[in-house]
């Protein structure tokens, strides 16, 4: 079986990724030269990519199944040069779960705590105590209860933070948790009221059509005055300007900021140098090439069977 494999050669890992791919799936020719002859690129049915750029998909008249070795494809989907009959598959892996429960346990700890204010006051040389609420004092809402907000809610949870999910409500996942300690709501009309009852959001969303631009002035003045706002998932559901604006004007006590509109984020961009702000390189939940590859030599198992492969996108959702 010949498999095209895009993934961005400039990043360090990319050999990491060859050889956990061959390890896991030794029955499959992978392919990543940039330069594909014209013959087998006529033959190919099944590529594997991490967040190509628009058009490297181009040019494989054959093409009927795609499999992302990342969780989100709003890239891949805005692609204009993507047939639409394609097979998409998103990445599903609960080691990038457990990753982005890590990353969210640090957040809301760092801000309910106050550790991210402590670290400022050592930079003055400042002793001073600060508030220490119990953790079943803390309302934390997660937007987005699929496969990263369910693990982040059920983290959470275990720590003992009151935690409300935020879901579509008309999705593949229930939504629901093992845990019935998470309430979760549903729909655009039950967000306000919830934001308004919320100390820590953690946005759990795909970027969709609906959710582009969603944290946004008035959902940040929908929240109680001095709430904090922690974005791992894309950075075009925020609008910079207006979190710029809610920060200064202490609306938003603090934001932990793992994606971003332009990635890196460029330097010299306010975010960069905010006393309230703490920047991470999209680096929330990175797919591991061991765990992952498992995940995808038993995508192509299954597709070679003729049987649905798992994690489909519905385009017209967007997710
Ligand atoms: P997912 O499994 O597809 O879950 C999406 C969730 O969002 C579902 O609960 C869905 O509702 C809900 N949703 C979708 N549109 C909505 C809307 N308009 N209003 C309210 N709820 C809506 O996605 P996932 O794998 O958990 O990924 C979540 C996000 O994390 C994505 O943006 C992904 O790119 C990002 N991510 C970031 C990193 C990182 O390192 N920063 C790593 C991995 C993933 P239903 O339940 O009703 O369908």
């Amino acid at each position: 079986m010949h498999v095209l494999l895009r993934i961005d050669e400039t990043q360090g890992d990319a050999p990491q990724w060859r050889a956990a791919l061959s390890a896991a799936a030794p029955e499959v020719t992978w392919h990543s030269e940039s330069a594909i002859a014209e013959s087998l690129a006529r033959e190919i049915e099944v590529a594997v990519v991490a967040n190509p750029p628009p058009g490297a998909l181009s040019g494989f008249p054959q093409l009927k199944f795609v499999q992302s070795l990342w969780a989100g494809v709003d890239r891949l989907l805005e692609d204009p040069t993507m047939p639409k009959h394609l097979v998409l598959a998103r990445m599903v892996d609960p080691a990038l779960g457990a990753a982005m429960a890590e990353t969210a346990l640090w957040a809301t700890l760092s801000l309910h705590r106050g550790f991210f204010r402590y670290a400022q006051q050592q930079a003055h040389g400042q002793w001073k105590h600060l508030p220490q609420p119990c953790a079943h004092q803390v309302r934390v809402t997660v937007l987005g209860m699929g496969e990263m907000g369910r693990a982040v809610a059920d983290r959470l949870v275990s720590q003992g933070y009151q935690v409300h999910g935020w879901r579509l409500g008309v999705g593949k996942a229930d939504g629901r948790t093992d845990d019935s300690r998470i309430r979760v709501e549903l729909g655009k009309e039950s967000l306000k009221p919830l934001l308004a009852q919320t100390d820590i959001v953690l946005n759990l969303l795909p970027l969709t059509s609906q959710t582009r631009g969603l944290i946004d002035r008035e959902f940040l003045y929908a929240l109680p005055s001095g709430a904090a706002l922690v974005n791992l998932a894309r950075g075009g559901h925020l609008v910079d300007a207006d979190l710029i604006g809610a920060l200064n004007n202490e609306q938003v006590s603090h934001a932990v900021l793992d994606v971003f509109t332009t990635e890196p984020l460029p330097i010299g961009h306010v975010f960069w140098q905010h006393p309230r702000v703490t920047v991470l390189p999209h680096a929330a939940a990175i797919t591991n090439p061991e765990t992952a590859a498992q995940v995808v030599a038993h995508q192509l198992r299954v597709w070679r069977s003729g049987q649905p492969v798992a994690h489909q996108v519905e385009r017209g959702r967007g997710y």
